[in-house]
């Protein structure tokens, strides 16, 4: 018999959420499955990533990152996640999502454990596989995803060495307070564990919600991973552009795992990347302006359409309970919408280690020009619950509305 894939390789699925997107290219099907966004990035963006090609900037850059990219990134940690570090605690890498699997590969041994909050975004799984360790998954409950101190306390013990903290967390669109990470630090101290975060959506908050690194608070300055990236704020996710901050010894451990990965996050977009921190203010209202617009929209959409919605605090998804369209399965209401009704989105499952948990849970995004949103919503509006419901909204906490009965 032929050898096989690793064993390692075996633990995992290929991302649904991509296999989503390839289905909506089939189909013709208006893609609300992978966030990633339908329109231009800022156009002085565009050109310094330009201007940067034809000066030169073609070349691999230092491994961890160009000096004035992990400068302006420092500038940037202090001002808005209210951490304080130096360019020598930063490496640049090629998106988040490698920024995440660096830091676990760097952090991480066999038998270790790692606590994931779910439902979670579908990487965390196989990212703690790939570095071997032990995956523990604590309930965001419904109708709040708040985190619960009981339940938070039960997933830790001697073996813990992170947790993974999401927040704005996809795909619920949950912001955590400071006192909710505040029970995250407590625990981390308790149990000498790192927090490794995914703060992706860090800027797409809504109705006053404030982003909170848990890097911020105090005793957590050296116990602390915290990666971002330009994909999401920037609108540039086929930049392939993120970071990582976290103390010298264990920058030291990431910087070596990054190398021997991808050496360097393409130089002229690191370029371009250092351009994009210099956007003003105006630029973040208005990308936050047009996501409450985009949600505004889709929520309705999808409350007429039968769907339970959970209205989202920030990032740019919208998480759903299904019960009421008569579809059991997701994936089967996944191919439905693609199909038939044109529209595309993630069934709920793949965001929960047993799949059962989330047959009837699905998110859509939102992360569309308004034109891309509308005409969704008009095919949408074919879709029909097989037992109808009744409109009225009944409130049952102030994020969650689903359709009575
Ligand atoms: N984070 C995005 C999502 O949840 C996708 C990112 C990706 O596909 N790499 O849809």
């Amino acid at each position: 018999m032929r050898k096989g894939p690793s064993t390692r390789a075996a633990g995992f699925t290929e991302s649904v959420i991509r296999e989503m997107t390839r289905l909506c290219q089939t189909y013709g099907a208006v893609n609300l499955a992978q966030g990633f966004p339908d329109f231009d990035p800022p156009t002085a963006i565009k050109r310094a990533a330009a201007t940067a090609i034809s000066k030169g900037y073609n070349q691999y850059s230092t491994t961890y990152g160009t000096i004035g990219l992990r400068k302006a990134i420092a500038r940037k940690m202090r001002a808005y996640n209210h951490i304080d570090c130096d360019m020598d605690e930063i490496t640049v890498t090629c998106g988040t999502t490698e920024g995440m699997i660096a830091s676990e590969l760097a952090l991480l041994d066999p038998g270790d454990e790692v606590v994931i909050f779910e439902p979670f975004y579908e990487n965390y799984g196989p990212d703690a596989i790939l570095s071997g360790a032990k995956c523990r998954y604590v309930k965001l409950r419904e109708p709040d995803f708040r985190i619960e101190e009981e339940t938070l306390k039960r997933a830790f013990n001697h073996k813990t060495k992170a947790i993974i903290v999401n927040t704005p967390h996809n795909p619920t669109g949950r912001v955590l307070t400071s006192q909710e990470l505040g029970l995250v630090r407590d625990l981390c101290q308790d149990y000498d564990s790192y927090a490794i975060t995914d703060e992706i959506y860090e800027y797409i908050l809504y109705d006053g919600h404030q982003h909170v690194s848990i890097g911020s608070l105090r005793g957590m300055e050296d116990r602390t991973i915290t990666i971002s990236g330009f994909s999401k704020t920037y609108s540039v996710t086929g930049w392939r552009v993120g970071y990582v901050v976290a103390p010298k010894p264990i920058t030291s451990a990431i910087r070596k795992v990054h190398d021997f990965l991808t050496v360097c996050a393409p130089t002229p977009l690191q370029e371009a990347c250092t351009a994009a921190l210099q956007l003003p203010e105006s630029y973040y209202d208005r990308l936050r302006e047009n996501y409450r617009a985009g949600r505004e929209m889709l929520v309705e959409s999808l409350t007429s359409a039968g769907f339970g919605v959970f209205k989202p605090e920030g990032a740019y998804y919208v998480w759903t309970r299904t019960n009421s369209t008569g579809f059991k399965d997701d994936r089967k209401l996944a191919l439905h919408l693609i199909s038939k009704v044109g529209v595309g989105g993630v069934p709920g499952s793949s965001f929960f280690h047993n799949p059962s948990q989330g047959r009837l849970r699905f998110r859509f995004s939102f992360s569309k020009k308004p034109k891309t949103i509308r005409r969704a919503i008009k095919r949408l509006k074919k879709f029909s619950p097989r037992h109808p419901v009744a409109h009225t909204n009944r409130c049952i906490s102030p994020r969650l509305s689903v359709p009575a009965g």
